[in-house]
């Protein structure tokens, strides 16, 4: 049996020998075959050489070099694609995703019950209030608007059998929310609740920007709510705007021509323009994301690696 590793990396120079080492030593006490497949995202530190270094040292280690930042999405994706294990598992090069659990997260696989075994974070520990409280928030909105079934704390640390990394990798959308796909595609997992570990080393990659977007990046990407907001929205203003329609030509017909009402004129032009700008903002969401599936450009592009049979761009 092969199991492989995908570990995303993005300026991980202080933490990826520490990985190596913990990594190696988890597998030293086990019976299975594996390879490490590092991603480099683009880093611009010493990534790059201390994966040279340590390919060199372990024949067992294959680097996947962007030839820029894709993004840990596209990251995992060229893992995906790249890998040959029977076992497949995703897993941060920062030690918060706890190489320790690995071995029962194979005992579970190999007991033949769950195809998949995923791991979820019971606390939020070192993080923020403002974030656990937004993150959250988040997780309870996608679950009652969409289909992808996503568990408050998920991680993207996970361990899959081929079968399913092979369905993942069949799906090529441009706009890939992994935990979404995850359990878009179903098959039976099991999760293995941890505490939370903080980063062992270097600093987090995620401004709370660039995890809004994110999660408004996941949200549009697996429900089609929001387009219907804009339309309720959209059929409750035309209802109420035929009864105002009515009313003041009653009311022009019995009571004649006073000029009042700029004040209100004004409050409804307002309200109902931005009412407009606001559902159009919806529209252009969706067709934003339909115009860079339809491109279908690479997720991303390789520009060195040791591997043999590599897939470069894909
Ligand atoms: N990562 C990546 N590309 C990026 C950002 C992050 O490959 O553009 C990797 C990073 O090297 C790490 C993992 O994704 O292995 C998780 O990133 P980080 O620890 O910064 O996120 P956090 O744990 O704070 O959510
Ligand atoms: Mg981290």
């Amino acid at each position: 049996m092969l199991v492989s590793l995908i570990v995303p990396c993005f300026n991980e120079q202080e933490v990826l020998p520490l990985f190596y080492h913990e990594v190696s030593a988890v597998f030293a006490g086990m019976e299975y075959e594996y390879e490490l497949i590092f991603v480099n995202d683009g880093s611009r530190d010493g990534t790059l050489d201390i994966l040279k270094k340590l390919a060199k040292e372990d024949s067992r280690v294959v680097y996947l070099s962007f030839s820029r930042n894709f993004g840990k999405e596209a990251a995992m994706y060229a893992g995906f694609c790249n890998a040959h294990g029977d076992y497949v598992a995703v897993i941060d090069a920062d030690l918060q995703d706890p190489p320790a659990l690995l071995p029962k997260m194979l005992n579970i696989l190999e007991s033949g019950e769950y195809d998949s075994v995923a791991t979820r974070r019971v606390s939020r520990e070192g993080e923020p209030p403002i974030r656990s409280f937004f993150a959250r928030q988040f997780y309870r909105l996608i679950n009652r608007i969409s289909d992808a079934d996503i568990v408050d704390g998920a991680r993207d640390f996970r361990l899959m059998k081929k079968e399913m990394v092979d369905v993942i990798v069949s799906m090529g959308e441009a706009n890939r929310f992994s935990k979404g796909i995850f359990g878009w595609i179903g098959f039976r997992t099991c999760w293995l609740p941890y505490e939370n570990v903080e980063r062992a080393a270097g600093e987090t990659k995620w401004s709370f920007w660039k995890l809004f977007q994110y999660a408004v990046d996941g949200i549009i990407n697996f429900s089609q709510f929001p387009l219907s907001v804009a339309s309720w929205f959209g059929m409750f203003m035309t209802f109420l705007s035929f009864f105002f329609l009515v009313l003041i030509v009653v009311r022009r017909l019995i009571f004649g021509d006073p000029v009042a009402g700029w004040a209100s004129t004004v409050c409804i032009i307002l309200f109902c323009s931005s009412l407009q700008l606001f559902c159009l903002g919806i529209m252009g969401q969706y067709i934003a994301k339909t115009y860079v599936e339809a491109k279908q450009r690479p997720h991303f592009i390789i520009a060195e690696t040791n591997g043999s049979d590599v897939i470069k761009v894909k």
